[in-house]
């Protein structure tokens, strides 16, 4: 038989610049939680995007408003007010507690402002008060200064000369950050909840103290809630979770449920920096991005909406943590909060991307992190019947 895949497939690899290694199979449509190639095969999708489609497939009320925009205008740039950014902004600014939005594309470019507004703000004081704290197995994106804020080598190697000012700290260690900041800290920059690195939450008030010690040196605290906020964690913000409220929080991913997007939301005091032609975008914030990201803000913030990731999330966890009593000499450890949980895996027969390739053969996409973390980043609508779908499919697969 002759797979209607292979020619696409064939077309993509001549073509496209070779910097993902793809999986054999081409993604047409979704309904729910449910993906489907081009061959009508269904897989329970359980990596969403990569923590992008919050609201899973075909969500109609967000079908519904992009269709509704795109016949009003998709784009008029931000030289002028339009009605759905500005309903944005305000939903953020009250969800946050913070004052002040901006939208971008993408959750590097929501970083990139992040540290330009926090470079600004600092050097009204002090010129050489510019240094950027962040963690080593970070993940801010892939600018050249988002990249540098990275704290993971490997993505940096060939790119130097790297922007200058970051410095790197172990997460979770708050005695080698008191060593590093001081006053010509500009900003201490965070995930609230390690994704990319392998799903490392906050342990023991960290997140608590890194306040107080930035308070203490009048450096800003930023929390990159790219991957980890938007419910993702059970609350909107992953911060409300830990008591500690940023300076700036950055958004993207899952923030206009598959639209391109991006935002930071930040203090008064700190938007104050910043005038006229000081930042911009183009694209960023533009009414078919906001329309999408309207029915996200109107949906996920809610209170029952929430308690479903808490306790679906809390039914996965679990499940694993069942999983790993089966199979301990595999799997070490189960971390996460929510609907961000990883499966450490330690010695295992296979390698975390076999596990993958086999798991996406029965039928199930999740993700393997860091070399060694089995991540499950699902859309938030998931029901307890595709928990129990994945946890099967991974038994299947580590029995094997
Ligand atoms: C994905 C991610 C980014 C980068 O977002 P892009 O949209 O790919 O630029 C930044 N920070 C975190 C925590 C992320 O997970």
């Amino acid at each position: 038989m002759i797979d209607i895949q292979q020619p696409i497939m064939a077309r993509d690899d001549s073509s496209y610049l070779p910097v993902f290694r793809r999986y054999k199979i081409v993604l047409d449509h979704g309904e729910g939680a449910y993906l489907y190639d081009m061959t009508g095969k269904r897989y329970v999708d359980f990596l969403a995007g990569i923590a992008v489609n919050v609201l899973g497939y075909n969500y109609k009320p967000l079908v519904k408003a992009i269709s509704e925009q795109a016949a009003k205008i998709i784009h008029v740039s931000n030289l002028y007010y339009t009605e759905p950014q500005a309903t944005a902004a305000a939903k953020l600014v009250k969800l946050s507690g913070l004052d002040r939005a901006f939208f971008a594309n993408s959750g590097a470019e929501a970083n990139e402002g992040a540290i330009k507004v926090a470079r600004k703000y600092a050097h009204q004081f002090d010129a050489d008060k510019s240094q950027i704290i962040t963690a080593w197995d970070s993940f801010h994106g892939r600018t050249l200064a988002t990249l540098t804020a990275t704290g993971q080598p490997k993505y940096h190697k060939g790119f130097e000369p790297l922007p200058a000012g970051f410095d790197y700290v172990h997460y979770n260690d708050l005695a080698e950050l008191e060593e590093k900041i001081s006053d010509k800290t500009c900003a201490v920059m965070l995930e609230t909840i390690q994704g990319e690195g392998g799903v490392y939450p906050p342990q023991n008030d960290y997140l608590k103290k890194v306040r107080e010690l930035c308070d203490r040196h009048g450096a800003l605290l930023i929390f990159d809630e790219i991957q980890a906020g938007i419910g993702r964690s059970g609350k909107f913000f992953a911060y409300e979770k830990y008591g500690v409220k940023p300076d700036i929080v950055t958004l993207a991913k899952g923030l206009a449920g598959g639209v391109p997007i991006g935002a930071f939301i930040c203090t008064e005091k700190v938007a104050q920096a910043l005038h006229p032609g000081d930042h911009g975008t183009t694209f960023g914030g533009n009414p078919l991005a906001c329309a999408a990201a309207n029915v996200v803000l109107d949906t996920v913030p809610t209170e029952k909406f929430l308690s479903h990731v808490e306790e679906t999330g809390a039914y996965f966890k679990g499940k694993l943590i069942e999983l790993q009593q089966k199979y301990p000499d595999q799997i070490s450890e189960i971390r996460g909060e929510g609907l961000i949980l990883g499966a450490q895996l330690s010695n295992p027969k296979k390698s975390g991307g076999e596990i993958v390739s086999e798991c996406m053969e029965r039928g199930a996409i999740i993700n393997c992190t860091a070399g060694t973390v089995l991540r499950f980043i699902p859309p938030l609508i998931i029901e307890r019947q595709h928990v129990d779908e994945v946890i099967n499919i991974l038994d299947a697969v580590l029995s094997a």
